[in-house]
């Protein structure tokens, strides 16, 4: 099962695209101090760009064709409360992220790579309500229940209006726990008409996403979309992808594909962070190949995935390492 229409318009082989892994924990690894802040990763729009700009080019460099913003947590109302700046600023912060990937990938251009057509892609990162709730719901999606998908759309809408109107190649609305916020997101982004998204859904086990209804459901709510390139699952174990992917592979639309990029498998605590297993990163490249043949073709990593993880990755299902030109 290869690609589809849709998501071939940005390939230029017919292997997936690799996506990049996770961003804040890459601004962790490079000193960033992120837990606990309710903005994460976003806050360094405001206070350290330059350390973004790093972090994506480090995922670059490790043969990632996709790069995620760091806005997965941002939104006007955040900045404006944990920030102190007005509105006018905060869309602008917001916007900035697409521009701080836009000007690395640029860069990276300028200096040859990678050798080859393969121009590496931006997606604007929008997360889930819960994330700005910043209380761990954006993993239940609890307050989805007394929430209409009106109020969902009118809290994304100037999230997504700023990462389009800032160009960014695709919106990837991620970590998304309930069916109802999807069918906002699905809603919304017909606003948009010239843009394009995957929408990615958390996920409890290997049939449910993580509000407990069944991932067969997630799937035709993103069916009804003209506009996505590809639905699937992140920040999950890698263990649950494939029977995730196979409890509603015959729902899959022709026009649609795979999107798939878990965290690395390790327990989160919520006392002590992340419980370390020696093996855990080592699973998405070996289990890769079998979510290509299933249908993915966008494949990375999110949470505990770093550029070391990224370049394994690309080196299992493409056979090269990071600086080759992909094969037409
Ligand atoms: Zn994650």
């Amino acid at each position: 099962m290869g690609p589809s229409a849709r998501l071939r318009h940005y390939m230029y082989d017919n292997g997936p695209l690799i996506l990049d892994g996770g961003l804040a924990t890459e601004l962790e690894a490079q000193g960033a101090n992120l837990q606990g802040d309710p903005l994460w990763s976003a806050r360094l729009l405001h206070t350290d760009p330059q350390a973004i700009r790093n972090a994506h080019y480090r995922f670059l460099l490790s043969g990632a064709d996709v790069i995620t913003t760091a806005t997965y947590q941002a939104s006007v109302t955040g900045f404006v409360n944990h920030l102190d700046v007005s509105s006018e600023r905060a869309r602008e912060l917001l916007m900035s992220g697409v521009q701080l990937s836009k000007e690395t990938v640029e860069r990276f251009a300028s200096e040859g790579r990678p050798a080859g057509p393969r121009r590496p892609l931006v997606a604007g990162s929008v997360g889930p309500y819960g994330a700005f709730l910043h209380d761990g719901s954006e993993y239940t999606g609890a307050y989805a229940e007394e929430m209409s998908v009106e109020e969902l759309k009118v809290w994304h809408r100037p999230q997504v209006d700023c990462l389009t109107a800032a160009g960014a190649d695709l919106v990837a609305f991620e970590t998304i726990p309930s069916i109802k916020e999807a069918e906002a997101l699905v809603e919304l982004l017909r606003e948009f008409p010239n843009s394009k998204a995957w929408l990615s859904f958390s996920c409890q086990d290997g049939r449910r996403v993580s509000d407990g209804s069944l991932f067969t459901d997630a799937v035709k709510t993103a069916n009804r979309s003209s506009q996505l390139v590809a639905v699937g699952v992140n920040c999950c174990s890698p263990a649950l992808v494939e029977p995730l992917l196979d409890s509603a592979g015959s729902l899959l639309s022709p026009d649609m594909s795979w999107v798939v990029y878990p965290n690395s498998g390790e327990e989160w605590d919520t006392e002590q962070g992340w419980l370390t297993s020696g093996k855990a990163s080592a699973l998405i490249p070996e289990l890769s190949r079998t979510w290509m043949k299933q249908g993915a073709a966008l494949i990375g990593g999110c949470c505990r995935i770093g550029p070391a993880h990224i370049a394994e990755l690309r080196r299992q299902l493409k056979g090269s390492s990071a600086s080759s030109a992909s094969a037409v």
